[in-house]
C-alpha cells in the first residue's frame, strides 16, 4: 500500500468563541472554551490517516502531559508515531484561537517543541522520508529541517507535497524540490506577489510558480470558491462544496490531508482536488481543527 510521511507541527489550540474578535485594549468574555489538538502538521496527518492513508508523522512535542496525550490520540486514529520526538525541558507548541460570529478565525502561536524539529532530527528519521511514497510539508517547523527533508525526499523519488501556510518568504532552494505547491490566496500573493482577486491573477500566480521554481503541479485554494488547479501550465477552476460554514480552521489542512490520501490511491489531480474539497467543506461545518475533520465514509456519502 502507498504510504504518506507528514513532517511539521504539532500543537494544542485553546480555542474561544466571541461574538467578535477583542479589540486592542478590550478584554471579552468567550461564549465557549475549548482545547483541542491542533498544528498544522498534526492536523494533515489526522485528516489522511481518519481518510485512509497509511500515515506516518514526523514531529516534536514537549515533556508535558498534554503532549503525551496527543501523541496517544494520533495513535488511536492509526497514525505511526514512532517518529515523534519528546523534547526535553521544552513546552508542546500551542495555538490561541478566536472564532468570531461569521466564523472566521484569528491565531497566535507559540512554537515550543516545534522549533526543535532540527535537521539533524529530520536525518535520525530519515528512512521515514526515503520510504515513503509521498512527503507532505507545512511552515510550522524550521525550514532549514524542511529543505533537508524535501532534498532526502527528492533523491529517493518521494513525491513532495508542500502547503506553504502560515505565509511567508521560502528559499528557492526549498520551493525548487517541491513537486504541487497548495497555497491559499494569501500564501500564493507572499510567494508571487501576485493579489489573488479573480481566476485570471490565480492563473497569473499559478504560471509563476511554475515558471520561477519549476514546480509542475500548483493548487490555489479559493476558500469557498474552490480550488485553481494548474498542472504544467494548464489552468482549470474546479468548483469547492456548498455548506454552512461555522469555523473554518483547519479548512486547509483537510483539505491537504485529503487531497494527498486521494493521489496515493492512484485518483487523478482533479479528483484528489474534489475529495480534499469534499472533506474541507465538512470539517468547516463543525468547530475545531483535529475534532472538524470528517471520516471517509462521510466524504464519499458527499461525493456521491
Ligand atoms: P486555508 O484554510 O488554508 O485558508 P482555504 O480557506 O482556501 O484554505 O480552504 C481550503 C479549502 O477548503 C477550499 O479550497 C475549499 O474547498 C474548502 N473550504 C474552505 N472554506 C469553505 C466554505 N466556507 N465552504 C465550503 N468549502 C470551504
Amino acid at each position: 500500500m502507498a504510504t504518506l510521511t507528514v513532517l511539521g507541527s504539532i500543537n494544542v489550540d485553546h480555542l474561544l468563541q466571541v461574538d467578535h474578535f477583542p479589540r486592542p485594549g478590550q478584554t471579552l468574555t468567550a461564549n465557549q472554551y475549548d482545547i483541542v489538538a491542533g498544528g498544522k502538521g498534526a492536523n494533515q496527518a489526522v485528516a489522511a490517516a481518519r481518510l485512509g492513508a497509511t500515515t506516518t508523522m514526523i514531529g516534536c512535542v514537549g515533556e508535558d502531559a498534554i503532549g503525551a496525550q496527543m501523541v496517544a490520540q494520533f495513535g488511536a486514529d492509526g497514525i505511526d508515531t514512532a517518529a515523534i520526538d519528546t523534547v526535553p525541558g521544552q513546552n508542546t507548541g500551542l495555538a490561541m484561537i478566536y472564532v468570531d460570529s461569521q466564523g472566521e478565525n484569528n491565531i497566535g502561536i507559540w512554537p515550543g517543541a516545534n522549533a526543535a524539529l532540527s535537521p539533524e532530527r529530520v536525518l535520525a528519521h530519515h528512512d521515514r522520508i526515503t520510504d515513503a511514497d509521498l512527503l507532505l510539508l507545512q511552515l510550522e517547523t524550521p525550514v532549514e529541517s524542511l529543505e533537508q527533508a524535501a532534498e532526502l525526499a527528492r533523491a529517493s523519488g518521494t513525491t513532495v507535497v508542500l502547503n506553504p501556510a502560515p505565509a511567508r518568504d521560502l528559499p528557492d532552494s526549498l520551493l525548487r524540490h517541491v513537486d504541487i505547491i497548495t497555497p491559499n490566496e494569501t500564501e500564493a500573493e507572499q510567494l508571487t506577489g501576485i493579489a489573488i482577486d479573480s481566476l485570471d491573477d490565480a492563473d497569473r500566480a499559478a504560471q509563476a510558480l511554475h515558471q520561477r521554481f519549476g514546480i509542475k503541479t500548483v493548487m490555489i485554494t479559493l476558500g469557498k470558491r474552490g480550488v485553481w488547479l494548474s498542472e504544467a501550465g494548464e489552468g482549470r477552476s474546479i468548483p469547492g462544496f456548498v455548506v454552512d460554514a461555522v469555523d473554518t480552521t483547519a479548512a486547509g489542512d483537510t483539505f491537504n490531508g485529503g487531497m494527498v490520501t486521494a493521489l496515493l490511491e492512484g485518483q487523478s489531480l482533479a479528483e484528489a482536488v474534489r475529495f480534499g474539497q469534499a472533506a474541507a467543506a465538512l470539517s468547516v461545518t463543525r468547530m475545531g481543527a483535529q475534532s472538524s475533520i470528517p471520516t471517509r465514509d462521510e466524504v464519499l456519502g458527499l461525493l456521491a
